[in-house]
């Protein structure tokens, strides 16, 4: 049963389903139906006697002026008989016939006389026999009319009449309703399939992608809204974002091995150099300082990586909670000043109290790579300053400095990874600084913008609601 697809298990429960209905129904209505026939049959009898009892009479003379040749009359005692016209002695196989109380047959006829010639008369009741396996109706009826005293009237019907409306109504019920139910299955099997055509394709895009694995294969089938077009949708959208997250993942590698490669490229070569012919101790002095300072970029660069992974792979493992953001800025800072890079003085105000719920591992990583770029991207003797304020429960963290500045045209491209704006400066950084600014940022649905003018300056500026259930200005 496992191993049936859907399509067939729904079109097989269906017909059960439905032979069973059918089933059912057919047994009631068949039930009622016999009912109903045998009582028509048995009111029919009684109707037919009832009738025929006034149709007798007794006269003591015979009038010729009455005489009708259509009429009976039988000889009766000290008169004589008079059976009129509309005695129905057998209409609609319902038979009336006139009796002696002793059993003898007077008038009329009984198709099963000898097997009732031993059956007492019971006035106004019906009574059941069966003759040859079939059943037989009774019905008497005692005459009480004048001069009639002694004689009975007695119906008979079969029950064979409805037996033969019955069979045929059955005969029916069995071609037509199997019928039905094949039909009905046939449709049922049809809907099934197309029904659930979405499925199979939806299976067949599926494993397109599983063995082709082409991410940019959709779903497509076709405009709708029911369960099944919301399922594609979701596929496809899951598809899209698996799409979009190998293809940064592809990226990352390929800019990964890209500023590897320099570096190592560079180590390598200046190890070849060193090791060609005999070199001046200035030229191994030299040599060695480059391979340190590539060295130093790699580590950077490989820290930076592990950090960033870190950052995507584990972000929901970072914990938040309410920070105390003024004094979080005020060590930071406090630390930082102490550099003293190309003699730039770092100074900041935090406004007090300010809360925000958030991770303070990142919070403090993010405040590190945004005062780290103003020193390296910072003029000699210049100046930083770091402020923050709550306003309106949105928090400002903005770091200012009156460095080189950024073009316009690249403030938009910074935050990419590994995207590094001034040439000039490439050797000092790794281009991933900001990105995980960023990456920071959306953790806690935050925002970053920039504002810069080359040879002035920049001011990237940080803001995020502080409302939230832990956040609060006290
Ligand atoms: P990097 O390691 O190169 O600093 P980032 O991601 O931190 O990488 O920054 C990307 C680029 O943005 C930098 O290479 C630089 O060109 C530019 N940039 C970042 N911060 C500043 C700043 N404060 N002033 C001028 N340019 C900046």
């Amino acid at each position: 049963m496992k191993n049936l697809s859907i399509r067939f298990k729904i079109t097989l429960w269906f017909t059960v389903a439905l032979s069973v209905v059918v089933f059912f129904t057919c047994f009631v209505v068949l039930y009622a139906d016999h009912q109903i026939i045998q009582k028509t049959i048995r009111d029919s009898l009684i109707e037919t006697v009832e009738n025929n009892v006034d149709e007798v009479e007794f006269y003591i003379n015979f009038n010729h002026t009455d005489f009708k040749e259509i009429d009976e009359y039988i000889a009766f005692h000290n008169g004589y008989l008079e059976i009129d016209d509309d005695f129905l002695d057998q209409v609609n196989e319902v038979y009336t016939a006139l009796y002696y109380e002793d059993g003898t047959l007077l008038y009329g006829e009984n198709p099963i006389s000898r097997n009732t010639s031993q059956l007492q008369f019971t006035d106004s009741s019906i009574q059941r026999i069966t003759v040859k396996d079939t059943i037989f109706y009774i019905f008497d009826r005692k005459l009480t009319s004048e001069g009639l005293d002694g004689l009975w009237l007695r119906g008979v019907v079969s029950e064979y009449q409805g037996a033969v409306h019955m069979s045929s109504i059955t005969r029916l019920a069995l071609l037509f309703l199997p019928l039905l139910v094949l039909i009905s299955s046939m449709g049922g099997y049809l809907l099934a399939r197309r029904m659930l055509r979405p499925i199979q394709e939806i299976s067949d895009s599926a494993s397109k992608i599983r063995t082709g694995g082409d991410l940019k294969k959709r779903i497509e089938i076709g405009s709708g809204k029911d369960e099944l077009h919301q399922l594609a949708e979701s596929f496809n959208k899951m598809f899209q974002r698996l799409e979009e997250e190998f293809e940064a993942e592809r990226q990352f590698t390929s800019d990964a091995s890209h500023e590897l490669r320099t570096p190592v490229s560079v180590i390598l070569a200046q190890c070849e150099f060193s090791l060609e012919v005999q070199r001046s101790s200035e030229e191994y002095e030299n040599a060695l300082c480059t391979i340190q300072r590539q060295g130093r970029k790699m580590s950077r660069l490989i820290n930076d990586m592990l950090d960033f992974t870190r950052l995507e792979m584990r972000a929901e493992s970072y914990i938040k909670e309410s920070i105390l953001m003024t004094e979080l800025v005020e060590t930071i800072c406090f630390d930082m000043a102490l550099i003293q890079e190309k003699d730039i003085t770092l100074d900041y105000e935090a406004e007090s109290n300010v809360y925000f719920n958030g991770n303070r591992q990142l919070l403090s990583r993010m405040l590190t790579n945004l005062i780290s770029n103003a020193y390296r991207y910072g003029k000699e003797h210049g100046h930083i300053f770091v402020r923050l304020i709550c306003t309106e429960g949105t928090m400002e963290l903005s770091v200012t400095d009156d460095g080189i500045g950024i073009d316009p045209g690249e403030q938009d491209k910074i935050f990419r990874r590994f995207y590094q704006a001034d040439p000039s400066h490439s050797g000092v950084g790794t281009g991933l600084g900001l990105s995980m600014v960023y990456e920071i940022t959306q953790f806690h649905h935050g925002k970053i913008h920039v504002e810069s003018e080359p040879g002035t300056g920049s001011k990237f500026t940080f803001l995020a609601d502080c409302r939230d259930e832990f956040s609060n200005t006290l």
